[in-house]
């Protein structure tokens, strides 16, 4: 059958990374349609100009050329017809993210905002699309892989697919290319994983694991009406990492060092970052994908949409991404706790938690948490990883001022039967409210300091009322994530992160406050020489440990050309290190309570 609105995509010419895109519009606008084309994409929120990469657009209607009108950096208007319009674009697609879209002579991944035109005012109509293969000299072998519907082509293959609405359409990204699949069920509904780059992973245990994972959130939140199929979309090169969610699927990144090998059986760290991944963009399919804030109820694809809610959406998933890890009894609980330290570590080691809420954060990501500069550090906090630790405390004192009645869990249950179930935006302080309701006591004080604050959280005290201890201490270097205890850590605070670039290495960041700034190191300065002794990233850590709290010490940096000799004072290293434990001598009420948060 034909739709109102029908696009035909196909790798035109792979070695140019050059997808065709065909769009024709059965009844356009008679006064002369319009077309725009996504500035950024849900779930990342930059604005990337995806029409930047269309290198050629042309229209045509009954045979003959219709003339179009750029009205701006992404629309186009067309002139007055009265037939169906036919426009055909030439995309440059080489971003190999999980945002863009890429193309070469081994595979094809696009998302939907870089390629799909957007119908202006029939944006409700129903579209096909017919994904081709590439010209005949390339492709063999190649399969599909999509969330969107098909209709018509078999499965994993090339052929007719539909979306009931523009915004569905754009929300199946699809790879193709020689792909590793494999298929489950989680509650009765068809799951699958489909694998691009060499690989040799345990697809049976992988598979496993993933779908104890997805039935732990699934139990959790219920089923959503409309989720009658999944797919994970897993790229695996050599490097990278990166996460995008969408209502039937998710595109993720992650080094294939990560998969689980045959034979092994234990969950490696590797293997542990990969699971978290898979669990954080599944659990977005309720959590921001179907629950959302009300600035996205519709997406407004052509400007910044802002709120102050992103960390309901990320830092809560990011609590429920591990904590669903250990509840499906993939990791133990001391495997979950170094994750938890790890996280407290990242807050702890920022000097703008001090400066900027997680509110604030969520609101300004646009400008500041996706286009983030050397002083990053010392101006923004991660509504990440602060919002996973708000969640944890929210968590903690839900469970320890109602006596185990009230968890978050509970909390998200009611977030998704008003927010997710009805398809109504949740407002900027609904999430508080929902809280406030269902504890029955205020939470005021609590989110004006943690979500509008920039104080210390009472996770010490919230973590000791459960039975569990947190240890600060310095840090043993520029690989220590924290999370478990360390020897050798160090004595004194340089303050500058370094990184070699080919033979120099150059300072990144500088902490405010440390002896680095005080001294006059700058990001961008070449670091040549501690005590007249040439350093590298690789060594500085070593060279500070010859040093005591206030020993002095000369520095050479290159600026640019110049050749600075700087004095430096050492100072005490920071206590911005963390790992928890499960306390030896907590009395029985506590560890009642640290009993129900672990379920065990
Ligand atoms: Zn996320």
């Amino acid at each position: 059958m034909s739709y109102p609105v029908e696009y035909r995509i196909r790798p035109a010419n792979p070695a140019a990374h050059l997808l065709e895109v065909t769009l024709t519009v059965a009844q356009p606008d008679p006064a002369g349609q319009q077309f725009a084309l996504p500035t950024w994409i849900p779930g990342s929120y930059l604005i990337r100009d995806y029409a930047r990469n269309i290198i050629s657009i042309r229209a045509e209607s009954d045979g003959l050329a219709v003339a179009l009108d750029k009205l701006d950096k992404s629309r186009w208007q067309a002139a007055a017809v009265e037939k169906p319009l036919t426009v055909t674009i030439e995309v440059f697609a080489f971003d190999q993210s999980v945002r863009g879209a890429h193309v070469d002579t081994s595979h094809a991944y696009f998302n939907g905002p870089c390629v799909f035109l957007e119908v202006v005012g029939q944006e409700d109509r129903r579209c096909g699309v017919r994904i081709e293969p590439p010209p005949k000299a390339f492709g063999k072998g190649w399969r599909v892989a999509t969330s969107m519907e098909p209709d018509g082509a078999p499965i994993y293959g090339f052929g007719k697919y539909r979306a009931e609405n523009y915004a569905e359409l754009i929300d199946h990204p699809v790879e193709i290319g020689e792909l590793s699949i494999g298929e489950f069920t989680v509650r009765g509904v068809p799951h699958a994983i489909a694998i691009r780059g060499r690989q040799a992973a345990d697809m049976p245990r992988f598979c496993h694991d993933i779908e104890t994972i997805c039935a732990t959130h699934m139990d959790l939140l219920g089923l959503p009406a409309d989720l009658d199929r999944y797919l994970f979309l897993l790229h695996t090169p050599g490097d990278g990492y990166g996460g995008l969610e969408h209502a039937w699927s998710s595109s993720l990144v992650i080094p294939r060092d990560n998969l689980p090998r045959r034979g092994q059986d234990e969950v490696s760290d590797d293997y542990r970052t990969l699971l978290g991944l898979i669990s954080h963009e599944y659990f977005h399919l309720w959590n921001v994908k179907r629950i959302r804030p009300a600035a996205f109820r519709p997406y407004d694809l052509s400007a910044e949409s802002h709120t102050g809610l992103l960390w309901v959406f990320e830092g809560i998933t990011s609590y429920y991404d591990d904590l669903a890890l250990l509840r499906s009894g993939l990791i133990d609980v001391d495997s979950y706790l170094e994750l938890l330290g790890r996280v407290m570590t990242r807050v702890q080691r920022g000097a703008g938690r001090l400066r900027q809420s997680v509110e604030e954060s969520s609101f300004d990501a646009w400008t500041k948490f996706y286009k983030q500069d050397a002083n990053a550090e010392n101006a923004i906090v991660s509504y990440y990883a602060k919002g996973a630790l708000i969640a944890l405390s929210l968590d903690l004192k839900l469970r320890d001022e109602t006596d185990g009645r009230v968890t978050l869990d509970h909390v998200m249950q009611e977030c998704w039967r008003r927010f997710g179930e009805t398809g109504v935006g949740m407002q900027e302080r609904e999430f508080e409210a929902v809280c406030n309701e269902l504890a029955g006591f205020s939470l005021q004080d609590f989110f004006d300091a943690a979500v509008r604050g920039t104080g210390e959280l009472p996770l010490d005290h919230l973590l000791e009322r459960h039975a569990i201890d947190v240890h600060y201490r310095t840090s043993a270097g520029t690989r220590d994530k924290g999370g478990k205890p360390a020897r050798d850590t160090a004595q004194v605070w340089f303050g500058a992160s370094i990184a070699n670039r080919g033979n120099r290495a150059v300072v990144t960041a500088v902490s405010n406050g440390s002896p680095a700034e005080l001294a006059g190191i700058s990001p961008g300065d070449e670091l040549v020489a501690l005590d007249g002794l040439r350093v590298s990233a690789n060594s500085l850590d070593t060279a500070v440990r010859r040093y005591r709290v206030n020993d002095k010490v000369g520095v050479a940096v290159f600026r640019g050309d110049e050749l600075l000799s700087l004095d430096l004072k050492f100072a005490a290293a920071p206590q911005n290190t963390v790992h928890l434990a499960l306390a030896a001598d907590a009395s029985d009420d506590a560890l009642a309570r640290r009993q129900r948060l672990f379920g065990k």
